[in-house]
Parts: C-alpha cells; sequence; structure tokens
C-alpha cells in the first residue's frame, strides 16, 4: 500500500476516534445535566412538601408564594411524595385552596358586590327541584324547597351575580358573558381547585368555598363560609 494512502486511513481513523469522543462526552454531560435538573426537582419537592407539613401543623401559611409558585410546576411530583409522607390528595389540595384564598382575600375585598358573580353546583337543589335550565344556569323559582332560595335571594341583595350551572362551561360563558372582576365558586374539592387555576388563568381574583358534602344530588354547601367570604370588604363583614 502507498505510503499516502496509509496515511489518509490513519487520518480518517483519527477523526472518528475524535468524533466518537466527542459525542461520548456530549453524551455523559448530559446524563449528569438531567441527574443535576433531577435532584434539584426533588428538592424542591422535598422543600415544599415541608414547609406544606409545617403551614398544616401551625395552622398558618409559610412561605405562601413559594408554595403557590412551586405547586403550579411540580403538582404531580409534590402529590406523589406528599402521599408517601401521609398527606393524602385531598388534604392537599383543601390546603392548596386554602392558601389561594388567603392570598387572594384582601384583592377580593376591594373589589365591589356589583362586580362579583357567585357559581353554586346545582347538586344543592333540591331532588324535587322545579326549576328550569336556561342558557345562563338554573332559573330557581324560590320553591322554598332548597337553601339556595333564600341564599339566592341575600346574595342578590348584596349586588351580586348569582348563577346555579352545572358544569365548568357554563361558568366560562358567564365570565365571558357579564366581565365579573371576581367570583365565588361553590363546589367539591375538584371542581373548586379546577375553577381557581381557570379563574387564575383568566386574571380574574376568585375565592372557593367547599362542600360540606359530595355527591349529585341534594349536597350542602358550607353556608356560614359562603356568607363570611361573601360579605368581605362589605359593612357586613
Ligand atoms: S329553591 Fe330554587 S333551586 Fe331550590 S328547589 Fe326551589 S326552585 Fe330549585
Amino acid at each position: 500500500m502507498r505510503i499516502d494512502k496509509i496515511i489518509n486511513i490513519e487520518h480518517f481513523s483519527m477523526s472518528v476516534v475524535v468524533e466518537s469522543q466527542f459525542w461520548t462526552q456530549m453524551l455523559l454531560v448530559l446524563g449528569e445535566g438531567l441527574i443535576l435538573i433531577s435532584l434539584l426537582f426533588l428538592l424542591l419537592i422535598l422543600v415544599l412538601v415541608s414547609v406544606v407539613f409545617l403551614s398544616i401543623k401551625h395552622g398558618r401559611f409559610y412561605s405562601p408564594r413559594l408554595i403557590r409558585a412551586g405547586f403550579d410546576y411540580v403538582e404531580r411530583g409534590l402529590r406523589s411524595v406528599a402521599k408517601v409522607f401521609g398527606l393524602n390528595d385531598s388534604e392537599l389540595t383543601l390546603f392548596f385552596i386554602n392558601l389561594h384564598n388567603s392570598m387572594s382575600r384582601s384583592d377580593f375585598s376591594k373589589i365591589a358586590p356589583e362586580d362579583r358573580a357567585i357559581f353554586l353546583p346545582h347538586c344543592l337543589r333540591s331532588a324535587k327541584c322545579p326549576a328550569a335550565l336556561t342558557i345562563e344556569g338554573l332559573a330557581c323559582e324560590h320553591c322554598g324547597r332548597c337553601d339556595l332560595d333564600h341564599s339566592i335571594k341575600e346574595l342578590e341583595g348584596m349586588g351580586y351575580k348569582v348563577f346555579i350551572v352545572p358544569g365548568s362551561t357554563f361558568i366560562g360563558r358567564m365570565v365571558k358573558k357579564y366581565l365579573p372582576r371576581a367570583i365565588i365558586g361553590v363546589g367539591c374539592l375538584r371542581e373548586i381547585k379546577d375553577g381557581l387555576d381557570f379563574a387564575d388563568k383568566i386574571g380574574v381574583v376568585v375565592m372557593g368555598v367547599v362542600n360540606k358534602t359530595d355527591g349529585c344530588i341534594e349536597t350542602l354547601a358550607d353556608w356560614p363560609e359562603l356568607m363570611s367570604v361573601a360579605t368581605l370588604g362589605t359593612p357586613k363583614s
């Protein structure tokens, strides 16, 4: 074999070796980067879980902004780790609803009831409810068969727009139509959590009031809590 051919082959082999070393290095750096990100992610979750535990234990919210921001990014991981530490899904959801409410309370109080709307779930009504479903939700006939009767009157008397809705699509439509600056969502844990996320996304101040009982018919709202939220920033507060 000619000497220049041998040199060419050697040169080619060298470049293959250098290239493969380069990619091996790259993969190593990438792998290390991924491990580092995963560790930081896990550390963040552990910090958040610790803060949540301390907050629940002492009945006050530590670093609420950190928890809320962190929850938005690592919700699934946080739920899994919290479960390992004995905190179930419902407790965690309730904790975040309370946290959200406490952080929104001041903004909510500054908005007049005329600029607020309340969304009540239709499962609160009596099983014998005669009200018809309209494009704006259930039109209560004030038949007196359930608590919605006098509560709606009281809330409307304060200036609220009150809706009894069978689903979240109604909420989106009514918010688009009436443009309230603040809303109160009433319902079960999951509904409230989704409602808070929805309102945050569209930039409306929101407070959530969790029902006392779950289910599809004749559920029970936490009326005293609802009224205490509804009167925030009013002379009745
Ligand atoms: S008070 Fe209104 S919501 Fe309740 S059962 Fe009567 S019509 Fe239905």
